[in-house]
């Protein structure tokens, strides 16, 4: 960073100055001359110096506009973030809360499978026992329809009825055979018991395995419509799951963001208080930069009530600097936005009153500025540098007191230490150093018998013609 050091001048530079002011001022009186061009050296020195300050200052202001700008911006993304955040972790919360209900639902069901699956499988053993019964209950009446056509035949051969025995022999299962009443007719009455006995037995059988198969049919009812209920319930917990690990992931990445931005705040805050610190130091810098130019201007310039230099030709009334007509664009003490403005702003105005013409072309600009009273040039800058903000620029000491200083300028046509006429064109406008467009900008500056140095309301001295 750029650091004040205000140059004194060394005893070589002294002894150089002390000759250079014999060769060149060889009739004024030595004392006063050695002082002057010192005097002459650094307050030039002096200007460069707030000039390079300006330029550091401003550059740094804008840095900081830049910095500040991100860091608003910045904030608001955080904001967003968190509230992003906030609003995923209530999603997830809810999330939470639905597979927590849905997992007990499931557990619940299971439980009912389970159930019922015992039940089937209860059933399924009862319907075993019964067929294996009905198996062995269907041998025992094979065999004893074996034996009673054994008996029946050997009734025939000793003499019976044949058409009986192709009765018995002809039909079909073996129910409809004990059911026959020919057979009832030939066997004794203990077979009949028998007969009665398995007959019954097997209808009761078939009774038992139609309701255990229905009880079975209605079991496996309830399963299938509890499997049912069971995939859609899995299929939700599967939903919610992956719902769940979306969430968390784009929680993931939001807080991801949310550091990076975080990291980017501390590093434009960073950058933000070195900014600042320069600016501060530069403001330092330039106010005791301006300390020693008003210095130099006290020591240098005119004093109120002392007789302005003969010639001046100076009549005591300061004249309108521009010629035509012409407007104000900005006052003393402030712009229209409200920042300080320590002259008034001159510029020239069409048919129309405007200041550019239709293509936007400034009828100010290269349009020639005067001399607003007789005077001698103390200051002037005419390399096209920013000088302050001023831009080429100079001021002209009137000798009582009074000084007027013209900036912006497209060019001079003054040089320092050159006497001037009132109403003596000196330079042209222009919009060199800080300005939105061309434009003579106007200051009167009075140094008071006290000796303080004050920038006043131009007005007070001119008017507009
Ligand atoms: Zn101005």
């Amino acid at each position: 960073m750029w650091s004040l050091k205000i140059k004194r001048f060394s005893a070589k530079k002294r002894i150089f100055c002390f000759l250079m002011a014999l060769i060149c001022v060889a009739s004024a009186s030595i004392p006063y001359s050695i002082s002057a061009f010192a005097q002459d050296k650094s307050l030039e020195e002096l200007n460069n110096r707030y000039e390079e300050i300006e330029k550091e200052i401003q550059e740094n202001q804008e840095k900081l506009d830049e910095v500040e700008q991100d860091i608003k911006t910045n904030e608001q993304k955080l904001n967003q973030l968190n509230k992003q955040i906030d609003s995923i972790e209530e999603q997830i919360d809810l999330l939470d809360k639905s597979i927590g209900i849905l997992n007990g639902d499931i557990d619940d069901l299971q439980y009912d499978i389970d159930l019922t699956t015992k039940d089937i499988n209860k059933i399924n053993a009862q319907i075993a026992e019964i067929e294996a019964q009905m198996v062995s209950t269907e041998n025992l009446m094979v065999e004893t329809k074996e034996l009673l056509l054994a008996r029946i035949r050997e009734n025939y051969m000793s003499g019976g009825s044949g058409s009986t025995l192709e009765l018995l022999l002809t039909s079909g299962d073996i129910s409809s055979f004990f059911a026959r009443k020919e057979l009832v007719t030939r066997v004794s009455e203990n077979d009949n018991e028998l007969i009665a006995e398995l007959s019954e037995k097997l209808v009761q059988l078939n009774e038992l395995q139609k309701e255990s198969e229905a009880q079975k049919a209605a079991l496996e009812g309830k399963r299938t419509e509890l499997d049912t209920q069971m995939v859609s319930l899995t299929d939700k917990q599967d939903d919610l799951e992956s719902n769940m690990s979306a969430q968390q992931k784009k929680k993931n990445n939001v807080t991801d963001k949310k550091d990076e931005v975080k990291y980017l705040l501390d590093d434009l805050d960073k950058d933000s208080d070195a900014y600042k610190a320069a600016i501060k130091r530069q403001e330092a810098e330039r106010a005791a930069l301006e300390a020693e130019i008003e210095a130099v201007i006290k020591s240098q310039g005119s004093t109120e009530n002392d007789v302005p230099d003969e010639e001046y030709n100076n009549d005591g009334e300061m004249m309108w600097p521009v010629k035509g007509k012409t407007t104000v664009t900005a006052g003393y003490p402030s712009y229209p936005n409200g920042g300080a403005h320590w002259g008034i702003d001159i510029c020239v105005v069409g048919a129309s009153g405007g200041t550019r013409d239709s293509n936007g072309k400034s009828y100010s600009y290269g349009e020639p500025f005067y001399a607003a009273q007789g005077g001698e040039v103390i200051l002037a800058y005419n390399d096209g540098n920013w000088n302050s903000g001023f831009g080429n620029y100079c001021i002209i000491d009137h000798g009582d007191g009074k000084h007027t200083l013209y900036a912006h300028a497209k060019r001079l046509f003054v040089s320092k230490g050159d006497i001037v006429q009132k109403g003596e064109k000196i330079g042209e406008i222009g919009d060199t150093g800080n300005t939105t467009g061309p434009h003579l900008h106007f200051e009167v500056r009075i140094k008071k018998s006290d000796g303080s140095v004050s920038r006043v309301n131009p007005l007070n001295y001119v008017s507009k013609p």
